[in-house]
């Protein structure tokens, strides 16, 4: 059966596959979001190297182009890694 939201897995079942959770936006476990500023950003693409989430979207020339907050789990760890404060957090709401 196919599921078209994490939401529908029963009680006590996790995202077990290897790289299976692509097929679940996970992004709304999210409580912060991150902001991104492109005015100050530099593409060092630090944020990409650390996100654990694979959420940092980068073009073919290697330059950061947003967040996607499909799967961005709202970790923070973008915005503490950034060198120029080019990622804030905030509280995320619905
Ligand atoms: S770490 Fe900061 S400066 Fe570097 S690419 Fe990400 S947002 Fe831009
Ligand atoms: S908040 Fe965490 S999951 Fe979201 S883009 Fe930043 S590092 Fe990735």
């Amino acid at each position: 059966m196919a599921l078209s939201s994490w939401k529908e897995l029963p009680i006590g079942t996790i995202i077990t596959e290897p790289g299976n959770a692509r097929e679940f936006k996970t992004g709304d476990w999210r409580s912060q979001r991150p902001i991104w500023d492109s005015e100050k950003c530099i593409h060092c693409l630090f944020c990409f190297i650390y996100c654990p989430d694979s959420s940092i979207k980068v073009n073919e020339e290697g330059k950061m182009t947003g967040i996607d907050l499909d799967y961005c789990k709202g970790c923070g760890i973008c915005a503490e890694e950034c060198p120029k404060e080019a990622i804030h957090m905030e509280i995320e709401k619905r």
